[in-house]
């Protein structure tokens, strides 16, 4: 057999490793920030039976502009958007794919401030995107003086926010958004992955009218508790939408994908309904870890960033020897955990308090 080395790999790609965050089957799985709760039994038996229709025709393609959807989830959006000002693909991963081929590339570079979303240099290489990692300050917040002075200073082609911002949870300002469009001449993306959990429930679509290298990114994997549909979606001016119809392949999204995610947003209210039970098993969490003496961050997401473990990846071991996944991120002392059920976040909870008793916390 072939060693990857003995291929004639492009050479930003050598020596880089794929996106693995862990997929081992444990009963307690609080690693990749999905929403734990199972969809309702009525909102299932009405996507099986779109299913059901969509499976009749897939002899045919299916809706190469996926208007219906788009439709849809325009609608879910509101702030008047029509279907022409969002873009859907398979998750929001694709659709940055997506914006990366079309505004990315070789000779042009992505910015964004880490530690985040690990995927974002890995789209970079993947789209022979230079990348630019700007570390935030000690408190992970961003502020509008702090990302105008990086955004100036390395005028990249692309910058990519994400709030609230994963791995830390911290949220992001309307302010420090506005600050960072009017800093640079270049595409400016808001990867709202989270927005759903955030108490502040502004979104950055609101900053759209005017601003058309605004795009900001959504996603059902979340709050809308659909991961293994694979449903991202991006709200922009029409314009940008026209360039991501230019590299997008034809038919990217399955009929099956736009039969699923378009009765599901019929549905939102109640796709949305654990919302705020997680935001509350998440404040929980923070609560009683904080009272064991670890530092947890501010999060307006539905995971926290825990710091203060004498040893994560024994933590991380400990934990997982009693079925329970979290991620561990290389950050130092730190592990991040995903809210889940409250059985599951009371399991996390109880395990760690358990584990600590042995071991105690960082000073
Ligand atoms: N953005 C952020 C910040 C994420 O955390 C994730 C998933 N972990 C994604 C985008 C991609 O999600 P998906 O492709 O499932 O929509």
């Amino acid at each position: 057999m072939a060693k990857l080395s003995d291929l004639p790999l492009r050479s930003n790609l050598v020596g880089k490793a794929p996106y693995g965050a862990p997929q081992d089957p444990v009963p307690v799985s609080l690693n990749v920030n999905e929403n734990t709760h199972p969809i309702s039994e009525e909102v299932l038996t009405d996507i099986v039976a779109s299913l059901a229709q969509a499976v009749r025709n897939v002899n045919r393609y299916p809706d190469r502009e996926a208007t219906e959807l788009r439709t849809e989830l325009a609608n879910y959006l509101g702030h008047s958007l029509s279907f022409e000002q969002v873009w859907a693909a398979n998750g929001s991963n694709e659709v940055l794919q997506q914006v990366l081929q079309a505004f990315g590339g070789p000779g042009r570079t992505l910015l964004s401030f880490t530690p985040t979303y690990s995927m974002y240099p890995l789209l970079a290489d993947g789209t022979d995107t230079g990348w630019v990692a700007v570390p935030r300050p000690a408190d992970y917040a961003l502020s509008p003086e702090f990302v105008a002075a990086a955004l100036a200073e390395h005028q990249p082609d692309i910058a990519i926010i994400c709030g609230p911002n994963n791995p830390t949870g911290t949220p992001l300002t309307r302010e420090t958004i506005l600050a960072a469009y009017d800093a640079f001449d270049g595409i400016l993306i808001v990867d709202e992955a989270y927005h759903e959990f955030d108490d502040d429930n502004s979104s950055a679509i609101e900053l759209l009218p005017g601003r058309h290298r605004l795009l900001v990114s959504r996603t059902m994997s979340k709050a809308f508790a659909f991961a293994g549909v694979r449903l991202g979606y991006l709200a922009a001016d029409s314009a940008v939408i026209d360039a991501l119809r230019l590299v997008r392949l034809p038919y990217h999204l399955s009929a099956l994908t736009q039969a699923a995610a378009t009765t599901a947003l019929r549905h939102s209210q109640a796709m949305l309904s654990t919302v705020d039970a997680i935001r509350a098993e998440r404040d929980r969490l923070a609560h009683e870890l904080t009272a064991m003496g670890y530092r947890v961050h501010d999060s307006g997401a539905n995971f926290l960033l825990v710091g203060g473990f004498v040893d994560p990846e024994a933590m991380f071991a400990a934990l997982f020897e009693r079925g329970i996944l979290v991620r561990n991120l290389g950050i130092d002392g730190h592990l991040r955990i995903t809210a889940g059920t409250p059985e599951e976040t009371g399991q996390v909870i109880e395990a760690i308090r358990e584990i600590t008793a042995g071991v105690g916390v960082a000073a």
